[in-house]
């Protein structure tokens, strides 16, 4: 069970290239973009706030399996999708914004910020040693008719 309601998901290096977006038709992934924003009553998933929605693809990562698992593919508001990729989001020079969003999503310290990034940090380090991910998407074969190209 994860401490906060939003938090960091680091996606290893290796899998970076790897989006659905980019392996889905535009209409496909239109379909599964939709559903989602559906499935979360047009509010994002996180912190329910309302208005413009993205499409954030969860994955879980099995190190010892090297098993890249796609788990859901959640409606979140832009604020919340900049924490969950903190890593690009600082590098664009938002990584204030993003930090004040999540302590105030979790009602945390500035301090308790930083510790669960450090925290997300090195499971990403850890990850990040593993090599040769496979990817599944069984998730979305079967939620939806899709074939990927
Ligand atoms: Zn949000």
């Amino acid at each position: 069970m994860e401490k906060y309601k939003l938090t960091f998901e680091l996606v290893p290096e290796e899998c970076w290239g790897y989006s659905l977006y980019r392996k889905l038709s535009p209409a496909d992934w239109d379909k599964v973009r939709k559903d989602a924003y559906k499935r979360a009553g047009y509010k994002c998933r996180i912190c329910g706030a309302k208005g413009r929605l993205e499409a954030h693809e969860q994955w879980s990562y099995d190190e010892k399996n090297a098993l890249q698992k796609l788990e859901d593919v959640l409606a979140l508001c832009h604020a919340c999708h900049e924490v969950k990729h903190i890593a690009r989001t600082q590098m664009t020079g938002r990584g204030m914004d993003a930090m004040e969003h999540f302590m105030k999503v979790n009602g945390c310290s500035q301090a308790e910020f930083h510790e669960a990034l450090q925290k997300a940090n090195e499971g990403y380090l850890k990850r990040n040693k593993v090599e040769g991910w496979v990817t599944d998407i069984t998730w979305l074969k079967d939620k939806f008719d899709i074939v990927l190209r």
